[in-house]
């Protein structure tokens, strides 16, 4: 699999696959944040030809070991909810692609990544699977987000 650093996921995504689509985060500037020190760079996107191998491989895995069916798929890194429509909707072609038995998909997501997609971009995500964004707003204290460096405001985050 193409792990990179140290893999962070939430405590309810513990039975889910755990699939690596970007590294690092695009932000990297919360005050408090070390989470991504690990790894010499800021962010990285993942060629869609490694996810298809991670994919490929996990299929391999579960057959050798008569596991039971993908049914929710985690993709790591601190925002891949960054990635544009288009790439994310691909990246759901290809888990259905793989495990058909997949429901639905998760991952981290910052509020600017929210902002970057349109209503209807959004519902069509929905649609693909994505149900389940796990935000770290922190707070909605507008004076604590701009010391920390959060990058976006109470107002973004009720928006
Ligand atoms: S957005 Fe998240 S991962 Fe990125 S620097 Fe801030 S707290 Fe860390």
């Amino acid at each position: 699999m193409h792990y990179t650093g140290t893999i962070w996921r939430p405590p309810y995504e513990a039975s889910s696959l755990l699939l690596e689509v970007t590294a690092g985060c695009t932000h990297h500037q919360c005050k408090f944040c070390t989470l991504y020190d690990d790894i010499p760079f800021n962010f990285r996107m993942s060629p869609l030809e490694d996810i298809e191998a991670d994919l490929r491989e996990t299929k391999e895995q579960l057959r050798l070991w008569k596991q039971s069916q993908v049914t929710r798929t985690f993709l790591t890194g601190a925002n891949p909810f960054v990635l544009e429509y288009q790439r994310l909707m691909k990246i759901a072609e290809l888990i259905k692609r793989y495990f058909p038995s997949n429901q639905t998909i998760g991952c981290f997501s910052r509020i600017t990544d929210i902002k970057l997609k349109t209503d209807d971009e959004l519902k069509e995500l929905r649609k693909a699977g994505y149900d389940g964004l796990t935000i770290g707003m922190e707070t909605a204290d507008d004076s604590a987000l701009e010391f920390m460096n959060k990058g976006y405001t109470s107002t973004d985050i009720l928006a």
